[in-house]
């Protein structure tokens, strides 16, 4: 998710409001530097901020780390650690929840079967311990999509700005190629979308890559082939 520069600082306005009235004093420089450190994290400032509106078991603790778990199709698994406990947290298009404790409580089915797991207990014998977890958003651990948050080696959800089109190699959401393969004007309904799909998957969607960036008029080269 990209939100404009404005909504990012109103979210981040947000996560330190709640900082000031659900942390302890003493741990508040902490809280709010680890803030500052996501602040142009969208997905991660969506996590925090859920967790300080939340406040699990109402202790006013800091987070001090967010680790990141996986990722599948746009939907980021994370475990949010304050100095003496860690959580389960999941996002998904800007919208976070957070989850028991990692490792002791378990975690809903909906979310193990998504990832593919049977049991909580497995998922965790899968990615191993909290302190064994890669850092959130770091570089080189967990690189993705920076507008529909799928891994590399994914696909895009469908419409991400980032999709390269295997026609033309233009960008897929500006190039006239759905349209020509449909043989219409737009795009208007389900079908059609569906559609498009079907012959994109024919073809061989191209997966997201580190190196892909989001294009944007006239920065794209192949826009107009
Ligand atoms: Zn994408
Ligand atoms: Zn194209």
């Amino acid at each position: 998710m990209m939100l404009p520069e404005s909504a990012q600082q109103k979210l981040v306005d947000e996560v330190e409001m709640f900082i000031e009235y659900g942390v302890e004093q003493q741990e508040r420089a902490a809280a709010t530097a680890l803030v500052k450190k996501y602040q142009n994290n969208p997905p991660a400032l969506a996590v925090l901020l859920e967790f300080y509106k939340v406040l699990p078991e109402a202790r006013e603790e800091a987070v001090v780390r967010l680790a990141h778990i996986d990722s599948l199709q746009g939907v980021t698994l994370l475990a949010v650690s304050t100095m003496t406990h860690s959580y389960g947290a999941v996002v998904s298009e800007g919208e976070a929840h957070i989850l028991g404790e990692y490792g002791k409580e378990p975690i809903p089915e909906e979310i193990l079967g998504f990832f593919g797991f049977s049991d909580s207990e497995e998922l965790v014998k899968s990615y191993g311990e909290v302190k064994d977890l890669p850092e959130f958003g770091v570089k080189g651990t967990d690189v993705l999509c920076p507008v529909c948050q799928v891994k590399a080696g994914e696909c895009h959800l469908l419409g991400c700005p980032v999709e390269i089109c295997p026609w033309c190699d233009g960008q897929l959401n500006r190039c006239n190629c759905r349209f020509e393969k449909l043989e219409l004007e737009s795009l208007d309904s389900e079908e059609q979308v569906e559609a498009l799909q079907a012959l994109l998957e024919d073809k061989g969607r191209i997966p997201f890559q580190p190196e892909q960036k989001p294009g944007y008029p006239g920065t794209s080269e192949g826009l107009d082939k």
